[in-house]
This record gives structure tokens, sequence and C-alpha cells, in this order.
């Protein structure tokens, strides 16, 4: 199934950042509430971390996704989801995969552009933020080291 939610928080996070002028405190609110959704919609529901080598389930459209290596893991879902309770019908998802790379790529554009200081100080009253900042901190640390297993994309 393809990961419509994630997709479509991608366009709007995308297009919230790049039109973004930061002396505008409407359009950086914008941006500040995306972010966090995006990231939530690209979450392990087994782990709770951005997804790594993300399968999804073939036959629903409930858009719950894990990790390759969280497989077989109770989801921390309440109520669970009867749609996609077995693993057995879970496939690798190259379309869930780009959009991680791209939610990385995002993260470190924002950590590199005059954005940066305007959402980190938006980050000071939301945790939300907060813990994406410093995972987009991390994921642009990492990105040199990882950069040969996107090509293989
Ligand atoms: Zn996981
Ligand atoms: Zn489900």
């Amino acid at each position: 199934m393809n990961p419509v939610n994630a997709t479509s928080l991608y366009v709007s996070a995308s297009r919230s950042v790049l039109q973004c002028d930061p002396r505008d405190p409407r359009a950086l609110a914008e941006l500040c509430k995306l972010l966090p959704f995006f990231r939530q919609s690209l979450s392990c529901l087994v782990c709770g971390n951005l997804l790594q080598d993300p399968i999804a389930p073939t036959d629903s459209s409930c858009q719950h996704y894990v990790c390759r290596g969280c497989k077989g893991q109770r989801m921390q879902l309440k109520p669970s989801c009867s749609w996609c309770k077995d693993y057995s019908r879970f496939e690798e998802n190259r379309q869930l995969s780009l959009l991680v790379h791209c939610y990385r790529k995002l993260c470190l554009y924002i950590t590199q552009s005059p954005l940066a200081p305007h959402v980190a100080s938006a980050a000071s009253n939301s945790p939300d933020l907060q813990a994406i900042l410093s995972e987009g901190q991390t994921l642009a640390e990492g990105e040199t080291g990882s950069r040969g297993r996107f090509l293989s994309l």
C-alpha cells in the first residue's frame, strides 16, 4: 500500500520549509506544526524511532509501519489494529524508505538554513520539535557515513 499520509505530509512540510520567511511568525508556526506530523508518519510503531528499512502491510491501508528489525514485535497501538496484525503480510516498502531519506534531507536542510535559529527558538516550548531537532542533528552527522547505502536505493 502507498504511504499516503507520509507522502502528503512530505509535500506540505517541504513546501512550508522552502517557502518559509523566518520573519513571518505564521509561516514559522505552520512549519513547526507540520514537521512533527511528518516525523510521526515515519515512526516505527514498535520502537518509535525513525523507520529503518521500513516494511508495510501489503493488504491494508491502515498505514502502520515498522522497521524490518522490529518485525514480529508488539506494536505500541491502542487499540490494536486488526488490519495489520499478521506480520507475514508485511513487505519492504521502497516508497517509505525514500520518504525517510527525504525526511533526513529536510532536517539537514533546516539545520543549515537561516531558518535554524528560528525553529530552535520555537522549539523551546515544544518538546516534540526539540526531539526532532536533536534527532535531525544526529542524522546530519551520520549522513556522510551512510551515503553509500542511499545510492543503492
Ligand atoms: Zn522499529
Ligand atoms: Zn494497522
